[in-house]
């Protein structure tokens, strides 16, 4: 046989020895495995910091800790093209609305780190006029990171929490589309 039709025959035993037979179950579990994969080795931060929690997120950026390591070192200067907030600081009454607007404006799949004691629950300044009580009163938070501030370790710790979760979750859910969360009306000045 000329050597083309061999080349033919030889695609064809190959194809016949790469036929795949699975389940259903199995399909998804191999594509989830995939899937998750590419999301947690993926991660674009925001670049968004509020207060001095925020000095420690850029630290962990540096070279020191090299968040880069992760797979989240992209950090990103518009929310349309970031996939994980993380809140670094005091959340006022006024940043509020404007949080939830930035939060609205990232595309599915989405996350969010309150990273600190004043995002997770308004920290020295709870008791404050112009404070608010934790910034999952607004918007659904995936990982909280304790400290005031927390280390550079412990946000990479929260990262490393969020990926867990990641790797937990099914592509049957996605895409995790929800509907925009409506932003309160300031306080006047
Ligand atoms: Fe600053 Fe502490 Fe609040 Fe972080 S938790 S923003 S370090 S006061």
């Amino acid at each position: 046989i000329p050597d083309y039709a061999a080349d033919i025959l030889a695609e064809d035993e190959l194809l016949a020895q790469t036929v795949l037979v699975t389940t259903w179950d199995k399909l998804i579990k191999n594509l989830d495995a995939l899937y998750n994969w590419g999301r947690k080795s993926s991660i674009w931060p925001m670049t968004f910091g509020l207060a001095c929690c925020a000095i420690e997120m850029i630290s962990t950026a540096a070279s020191r800790y090299d968040i880069d390591r992760f797979g989240a070192g992209l950090f990103r200067a518009t929310p349309r093209q970031a996939d994980l907030m993380i809140v670094s600081g005091t959340v006022t009454k006024k940043m509020v609305p404007i949080i939830i607007r930035l939060y609205n404006q990232m595309p599915e799949p989405k996350y969010v780190i309150a990273m600190g004691a004043c995002a997770t629950g308004g920290g020295p300044f709870k008791e404050g006029y112009n404070v608010v009580s934790g910034i999952d009163k607004f918007i659904p938070v995936d990982v909280y990171v304790p400290g005031c501030p927390p280390t550079p370790q412990a946000l990479l710790q929260g990262l490393m929490t969020l990926q867990a979760k990641l790797d937990g979750q099914s592509i049957k859910h996605a895409p995790w589309y929800r509907s925009p969360l409506s932003e309160p009306v300031p306080p006047p000045l």
